[in-house]
């Protein structure tokens, strides 16, 4: 079995302002989007959120953009 000493339930992602890699908490929100007013429909994406453990920053990033 492969060790790891990582028990955080985190992630590690480059984080642009620490300028490394640094634990993130992730978490999944979905944003209810309006689009144009003619067609006065909301779409409801998920988006992924990270959070730097470190300094904090968050970083969201819609899923399903193929
Ligand atoms: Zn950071």
């Amino acid at each position: 079995m492969a060790t790891t000493d990582d028990s955080f339930d985190g992630l590690r992602e480059h984080c642009d302002d620490c300028d490394r890699k640094t634990l993130h908490q992730v978490s999944v929100q979905i944003r209810t989007e309006s689009r144009k007013e003619e067609n006065a429909q909301f779409s409801r994406e998920p988006y992924r959120v990270s959070e730097c453990q470190n300094c904090g920053a968050r970083s969201s990033q819609r899923m399903n953009n193929a």
